[in-house]
C-alpha cells in the first residue's frame, strides 16, 4: 500500500506515523508512506503558500500554484499514487466502508488543507475526490490524514498482525463490537461475565453476538436500519438474552 501525503507540516505526519502500528507496518513493508512538503514548490524566501481570499473575508487560502507545483513535481519524478483525495469538511464522509475500499487499491494520495481552505481550482482540476472525517472543523488536514492512514492500514492484509481482528471489529458487519474484558476476572468487585470464562466457544460466540446486537440497537439504531433491521433469529437471540424491553422500544415483538 503506497500513500503519498501532501502537507505544510510533514513533521506532524511523519512523527505520528513513525510509532506504533504504522511504524511497524512501514518497517515490515506493508505501508510505503511518502510525506511531501507543499512548500517544496515555492520559490520565494518565505516559502509562501497562502494568500488572502478574493472577495474578502477572514483568514487566508492555500494557493493553487504551490499545490499544483508540489503534486505535479511528484507525479513527474515518482509517479503519483491515485486517487488523490483532498481532505475537507465538505468531502465524502469517511467511514469503515470507505476505509475498506481504500485498503483494496494499490495506493492513494492525501492532500491536507490549511487556513480557510484550499483554492477551489485544486478541487476542480487536480484532485480525484474529497474526504471528510466528520461534521466538525479542524485547523488543518493533517489530523484527518492520520485518521485515514491508520484506519486503512489496519485493513491491509498482514499489517495488523492478526487479520481476524479487523473482521470482528465495530462496523465490520454493520454492528458495534461486543464488550471486551481481560484479567483480572474480578476488579473492585466487578466480575467478568461468567460465560466468557466458561471455555464453551459456541456459548461465547452467541453471547458476543447478542451483546453486539443489543449495543448497536441501543446506541446506533441507524446502523440496524441500514442493514435492513433485525432478522427473526436475531430477535430471538436478543429475547433469550433478556433484551425484551430494548426490542419493544425499537418496535420488535419478541
Ligand atoms: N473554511 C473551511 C470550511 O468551512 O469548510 C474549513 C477550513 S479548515 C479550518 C482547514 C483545513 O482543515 C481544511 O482545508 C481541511 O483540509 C482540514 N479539515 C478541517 N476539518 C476537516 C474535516 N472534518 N475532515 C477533513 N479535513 C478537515
Amino acid at each position: 500500500m503506497r500513500i503519498d501525503v501532501f502537507t505544510i507540516f510533514p513533521e506532524v505526519v511523519e512523527g505520528y506515523c513513525a510509532a506504533s502500528l504504522l511504524g511497524r507496518a512501514r518497517r515490515d513493508g506493508h505501508l510505503d508512506l511518502r510525506v511531501r512538503d507543499l512548500r517544496e514548490a515555492t520559490d520565494d524566501a518565505r516559502r509562501t503558500v497562502d494568500d488572502a481570499p478574493f472577495g474578502g473575508g477572514a483568514g487566508m487560502v492555500l494557493m493553487a500554484e504551490p499545490v499544483f507545483g508540489a503534486i505535479e513535481a511528484v507525479e513527474a519524478s515518482d509517479g503519483l499514487a491515485r486517487p488523490l483525495l483532498l481532505l475537507t469538511p465538505g468531502g465524502r464522509p469517511f467511514t469503515q466502508e470507505v476505509a475498506a475500499e481504500l485498503a483494496g487499491v494499490e495506493g492513494f494520495s492525501l492532500l491536507c488543507g490549511r487556513y480557510e481552505g484550499v483554492d477551489q481550482r485544486v478541487a476542480d482540476h487536480l484532485v480525484d475526490g474529497e474526504l471528510s472525517i466528520g461534521d466538525y472543523v479542524l485547523g488543518g488536514g493533517e489530523a484527518a490524514a492520520l485518521v485515514v492512514i491508520e484506519a486503512v492500514t489496519r485493513l491491509v492484509p498482514g499489517a495488523l498482525g492478526n487479520d481476524q481482528s479487523a473482521n470482528e471489529e465495530s462496523f465490520a458487519d454493520g454492528l458495534l463490537e461486543y464488550p471486551q474484558y481481560t484479567r483480572p476476572a474480578e476488579f473492585r468487585g466487578w466480575a467478568v461475565p461468567e460465560v466468557l470464562r466458561s471455555g464453551d466457544h459456541a456459548k461465547v460466540a452467541r453471547w458476543r453476538r447478542a451483546r453486539a446486537l443489543a449495543r448497536t440497537l441501543e446506541r446506533r439504531p441507524d446502523l440496524i436500519v441500514a442493514r435492513g433491521g433485525l432478522s427473526t433469529e436475531e430477535v430471538r437471540l436478543l429475547a433469550e438474552a433478556g433484551e425484551v424491553h430494548l426490542l419493544a422500544e425499537h418496535g420488535y415483538d419478541s
